[in-house]
C-alpha cells in the first residue's frame, strides 16, 4: 500500500505551508465527486453536448494497409472542442471549482493550448480567467493569445526568468497563495502535487473507458499494444486507464526524442539516460537533470511535449514496468505527420504525430491478426507554420511575409 499521495515511491505534495489548506479543501472536493456517480453523469453529459464525446474511434485502413502488418485503429481526441484532450480535464475541474464556491481560475500555459482550453471553459462557467503566460510565449504564439482575451481572460506576460512556461508556473503560483480562498489553480497535466496527478488522471479516463468498449465492437478483440504520446502524461494515463487490469494488452508511452536520444536535445525523461528521480514544482518524479539537480533545458518539435517532469504516476509504471517507454525524434515525427495526411486525410498534432511514428517503426514487425490503437490526442491545424516550414512549402511561407508587410504598410 503506497503512502497516500503516492504513486509507488513518486508523487507527494511538496508546496510552501501556506497552500496546503487549499490543495486540502481541493482534495476534499474531489474525493465527494468520486463517489458521486450523478456527478460522473453530469460531467459525461456536458462532454456529450459541448465536446463530442464519445470521440470516435477510427479504423485506419490505409496505413494499416501500408505496413501490411496489424489493424491500426486511432482514437480521435483530436475532435474535441479546443481541438485536443485538454478540454477533458479542464471541464472536469471547472465542475469542481463551483462545488468548492469559487469564482476565479488561474492556469499557466506554454504553447497556449490549456490556456486557450481553460478560457474556455471560465467563458462557459462564467468565471472570471487569468493566464499566466512567459512573455516570449506571448510573442509566439500571438494567436491563442487574442482567443484568449477575446473569451474573456487576462493573459499576464511573465517578464521573470527566461520567460517560458517554468516563469509562468512560479507566477500563477504566487498569485494562487495570495487568492486561493477565492481562486482555483487550473493544472493542465498529470503534475504537480497531489492530488492534481490522481485528479487530471481520473477525468482523462473517459478516454480509455470510450476506447475499450469501442475496439471490442469494432475490432472484436483487445489491442495488442497501444501507443500514447507523453509529456507530462495526461492523455496517456487517460487511454492507458481502459487497459491497465489487461495484462495481455501492451501500454507504449511515446516522448519527445528530439535531435536523438543520444544527443541532450530532447525532452525523453524516462525512455533516455538523462532523466534522473528529484523533487522540484511541487512532487516528485523523473526529471531532465544534470548530476547537480540542475534542470536541463527540454527540445522537441512539439511545444506540448516539450517539459522537464513527467507523471509521478507514469514514473511508477515505468518502475512497475507495466508501461514501456520510448521516444520519436522530430524527423520521425514530421514524417508521420505527413504520411497520415496523405493517407488518411487526418492532420495530427505534433505532439500526438510521437505516438503515431512510434506505431509505424513497430508496425512491420507485427502481424495481420494484432491490433494497436494510438490516441490521436490533438489536432495539427495549430502547427502549420512549424509542418510548412519542416515540408519546406515556402509558397505559405511567402504568404505569411506578404502579410506581415501588409500589416506594416
Ligand atoms: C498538451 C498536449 C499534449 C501533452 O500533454 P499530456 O499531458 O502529456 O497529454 C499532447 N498532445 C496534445 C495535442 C496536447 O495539446
Amino acid at each position: 500500500m503506497d503512502k497516500p499521495g503516492y504513486y509507488g515511491t513518486f508523487g507527494g505534495a511538496f508546496v510552501p505551508e501556506t497552500l496546503n489548506a487549499t490543495l486540502e479543501q481541493l482534495k476534499v472536493a474531489f474525493e465527494q465527486v468520486k463517489e458521486d456517480t450523478s456527478f460522473w453523469a453530469a460531467y459525461q453529459g456536458l462532454l456529450s453536448t459541448y465536446s463530442c464525446r464519445p470521440t470516435p474511434l477510427t479504423y485506419a485502413e490505409n496505413l494499416s494497409r501500408h505496413f501490411g502488418g496489424p489493424r491500426i485503429y486511432l482514437k480521435r481526441e483530436d475532435l474535441n472542442h479546443t481541438g485536443a484532450h485538454k478540454l477533458n480535464n479542464v471541464i472536469g475541474q471547472g465542475l469542481l471549482v463551483d462545488r468548492m464556491g469559487k469564482k476565479r481560475v488561474i492556469a499557466e500555459t506554454g504553447a497556449g493550448q490549456h490556456g486557450v482550453a481553460t478560457a474556455t471553459m471560465a467563458a462557459r462557467f462564467g468565471y472570471s480567467c487569468t493566464i499566466y503566460m512567459g512573455e516570449v510565449d506571448v510573442a509566439r504564439q500571438r494567436p491563442n493569445v487574442f482567443w484568449m482575451e477575446q473569451m474573456g481572460a487576462t493573459v499576464v506576460p511573465v517578464r521573470d526568468g527566461a520567460r517560458i512556461l517554468k516563469d509562468a508556473i512560479n507566477e500563477a503560483l504566487r498569485d494562487w497563495t495570495t487568492n486561493m480562498d477565492t481562486t482555483h489553480y487550473v493544472l493542465g497535466t498529470a503534475c504537480g502535487p497531489h492530488p492534481y496527478p490522481e485528479m487530471v488522471s481520473y477525468f482523462q479516463s473517459i478516454v480509455g473507458s470510450e476506447v475499450s468498449d469501442q475496439i471490442l465492437e469494432q475490432a472484436g478483440r483487445l489491442p495488442t499494444r497501444v501507443y500514447a504520446c507523453v509529456g507530462g502524461g495526461s492523455n496517456a494515463l487517460g487511454i492507458f486507464s481502459g487497459f491497465l487490469e489487461s495484462p495481455e494488452v501492451e501500454l507504449v508511452g511515446v516522448e519527445a526524442g528530439g535531435v536523438g536520444l543520444e544527443t541532450l536535445k530532447h525532452a525523453s525523461r524516462l525512455a533516455s539516460a538523462h532523466g534522473s528521480v528529484g523533487v522540484a514544482q511541487g512532487y516528485k518524479t523523473y526529471f531532465l537533470q544534470d548530476d547537480d539537480g540542475q534542470m536541463l533545458e527540454t527540445h522537441s518539435v512539439a511545444a506540448g511535449l516539450d517539459y522537464i517532469g513527467v507523471s509521478p504516476i507514469l514514473s511508477d509504471y515505468h518502475e512497475k514496468g507495466r508501461i514501456r517507454f520510448t521516444a520519436s525524434t522530430d524527423k520521425e515525427v514530421l514524417e508521420a505527420t505527413r504520411l497520415t495526411m496523405k493517407k488518411e486525410g487526418i492532420i495530427s498534432a505534433l505532439e500526438s504525430a510521437h505516438a503515431l511514428a512510434g506505431a509505424f517503426r513497430e508496425a512491420p514487425d507485427m502481424t495481420a491478426d494484432e491490433v494497436i490503437i494510438v490516441n490521436l490526442s490533438g489536432r495539427g491545424d495549430k502547427d502549420i507554420f512549424t509542418i510548412a516550414d519542416a515540408l519546406g512549402d515556402t509558397a505559405w511561407k511567402s504568404f505569411i511575409i506578404a502579410k506581415a508587410e501588409e500589416y506594416r504598410a
